[in-house]
């Protein structure tokens, strides 16, 4: 598990899907929702299942199945309209997969129950990069090498997002002004 940057992932999202269509609301729970997966521990605490129980560490939160099912969740709150409902479903549930995604990148823990209800088995990545094995749960060395393998990445990610949008606007608008000359001289 990412000790400190789970919620980053939400915030690279909103910033390179245009804030002012996510606002700050629904960033905010973006960021919420990638973090919320790790409440398993709790039910691991209350004793309701083992840790590598369906019901334990990277069990059923770890699914896409609730990714889903929390994006769908939270879209009902998003206010009227169905396209604004599919849009923030779609952000929220992408937000809440970013963390056993990122669970999946560490070379350290249990795997994630990815295919729960249908499959309780846990799944690991083939490819598990994020090097933390020996690496303090808590500290700096923590948060440098989650900032290194996470942060940076991001960072990069969504500056290259931006730039295909900018592209991409770019070129609509040189095809609408194409199609209709006019448009550039007032
Ligand atoms: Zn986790």
């Amino acid at each position: 598990m990412a000790t400190y940057l789970h919620f980053a992932p939400a915030i690279a999202l909103a910033v390179a899907a245009g804030t002012h269509r996510t606002g700050w609301r629904l960033t905010l729970a973006g960021a919420f929702f990638a973090v919320l997966p790790d409440a398993d521990f709790a039910l691991v605490t209350m004793g309701l299942d083992r840790y590598s129980g369906p019901f334990g560490h990277r069990g059923f939160t770890h699914s896409i199945a609730f990714a889903l099912a929390l994006g769908a969740f939270g879209g009902l709150w998003a206010g009227p309209g169905w396209r604004r409902r599919l849009g923030a479903a779609s952000f929220l549930a992408l937000c809440t997969l970013s963390h056993p995604l990122l669970d999946g990148l560490f070379d350290r823990g249990i795997c994630n129950a990815w295919l729960w209800p249908f499959d309780h088995a846990r799944l690991c990545l083939d490819w598990r990069p994020v090097p933390m094995i020996g690496v303090p749960l808590f500290g700096v060395e923590r948060f440098q090498r989650e900032l290194l393998w996470i942060g940076v990445p991001l960072v990069l990610l969504t500056n290259a997002a931006l730039l295909l949008r900018a592209g991409w606007s770019s070129v609509r608008s040189l095809a609408i002004n194409g199609r209709n000359p006019c448009a550039t001289h007032g």
